[in-house]
């Protein structure tokens, strides 16, 4: 049989993947673009098992930028889609404490925030307790709240949408896991995939999540980019939850309302954070040990909370620096990367989708100078210093 040709390939149509192929045919892109897919159910991909929240609390300004028009793409979909553009997206906030010891750092990022162009509300425990009568202030010492572009949404209804939507545009999905990638010097001629298949391509997007090292791998380029696992516990509570905000305590505990409770996580410590390869077990541990602990303190009406179920998904870490890797290897030019994001990947699918369409179009960027975020500052070790990492 002669062998396929596609002008871009795209390894992964997780949120990442569609959302380049989406911007690749709403720039105007008409050559063959092929997105392949070794799960088309999703059961395990990062996007089906993401919070899915959105904020514009960060520091430094490719982030914040990325934030803002992702907010912008997402606010408008249900009035460019009509119905099909419904990602159940819930306008709310997330509310950031501080204890004493680390107030200055958050009030140095909120002046930050504002240079940026940020909306976020500066609120001394007063405000707080005035504010949030349900949460425990006496060793609070300061907090940041959204005041316009945060919330969440449904991960997998974006994707849904976004992969429709390419679809309806002649974007190819094809079930099928790629294997290998064929070099020549300097780029990738072609890929390989589980069904012995091969095909030519011109261009080749890492969208692979949690699996990009693996992929960038078989172009014999380093990417350090690995799953780590992070469960998120749902619980019921007698707090109404309506209208709360999503909370990031000063203990590194986050909870936020969905449906009629609540969900809740904390971060595993670095020294029990491992590979986790295929396991989607959730760790309990995290709930007795610094969950509950964390909330009952900081909103006593949690005390009495019921832990309904759990489930675990794997971040697409950056271990280098916790941040997206956008942009072309330096050496094997054809090949882009959109990998990394760390927790922040389905909040800036659609910049990085974007982002990705752009260099594959022009050459360059043009809405949105993503340059910050391109591989060489791993190579020259140069990590960007975001301080809020979650
Ligand atoms: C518990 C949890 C909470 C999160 N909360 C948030 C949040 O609140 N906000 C936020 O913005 N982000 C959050 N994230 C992160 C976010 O979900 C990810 O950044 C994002 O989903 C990454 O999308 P992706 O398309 O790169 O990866 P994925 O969704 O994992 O998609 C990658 C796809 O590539 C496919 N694939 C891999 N290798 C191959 C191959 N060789 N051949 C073919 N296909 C392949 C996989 O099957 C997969 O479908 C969270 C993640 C988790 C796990």
């Amino acid at each position: 049989m002669a062998r396929q040709v596609a002008d871009i390939v795209i390894v992964g149509g997780g949120v990442i993947g569609c959302a380049t192929a989406f911007f690749l045919r709403e720039l105007g892109f008409t050559g063959r673009v092929v997105v392949f897919e070794k799960d088309s159910s999703y059961r395990f991909a990062s996007t089906a098992r993401s919070a899915a929240s959105i904020r514009q609390q960060f520091t430094t300004p490719v982030s914040t930028q990325m934030s803002q028009f992702s907010w912008a793409f997402l606010a408008g979909l249900k009035e460019r889609f009509g119905e099909e553009g419904e990602i159940a997206l819930v306008r709310s906030a997330y509310l950031l404490l501080a204890d004493a010891a680390r107030v200055e750092t958050l009030r140095g990022c909120h002046a930050t925030f504002r240079q940026l162009g940020s909306d976020i509300a500066w609120l001394d425990p007063e405000d707080l307790a005035r504010r949030f009568p349900w949460l425990n202030v006496e060793d609070l010492a300061g907090a940041t709240l959204g005041l316009a572009g945060e919330g969440w949404f449904d991960a997998y209804m974006l994707l849904r949408l976004l992969r429709v939507q390419a679809k309806r545009r002649g974007v190819e999905f094809i079930d099928e896991e790629v294997t290998g990638l064929e070099l020549a010097p300097g780029r990738i001629e072609g890929v390989r995939l589980a069904s012995g298949a091969a095909w030519s391509c011109g261009s080749v997007v890492n969208a692979a999540g949690p699996f990009a090292g693996r992929v960038a791998a078989m172009a014999g380029c380093e990417l350090p980019v690995w799953p780590r696992k992070r469960t998120m516990f749902v619980i019921r509570a007698p707090l109404p939850n309506k209208g709360l905000p999503f909370v990031f305590d000063s203990s590194g505990i986050a909870i936020r309302p969905e449906g009629d409770g609540f969900i809740c996580s904390a971060l595993p410590d670095e020294d029990r954070d491992p590979d986790p390869g295929e396991d989607f077990e959730p760790d309990h541990y995290l709930f007795e040990e610094k969950v509950w602990p964390a909330l009952a303190h900081r909103i006593p009406a949690l005390e009495s909370l019921r832990l309904m179920s759990a489930w675990a998904g794997h971040y697409e870490m950056n271990l280098f620096d916790h941040n997206g890797v956008i942009g072309p290897h330096p050496e094997v030019t054809n090949f882009l990367f959109a990998n990394g994001f760390s927790g922040h990947g389905v909040m800036h699918s659609p910049a990085t989708g974007r982002g990705v369409a752009e260099l594959l179009l022009h050459g360059r960027y043009v809405s949105l100078d993503l340059s910050p975020l391109g591989y060489e500052r791993i190579a020259a070790e140069r990590p960007i210093r975001e301080a809020l990492v979650y």
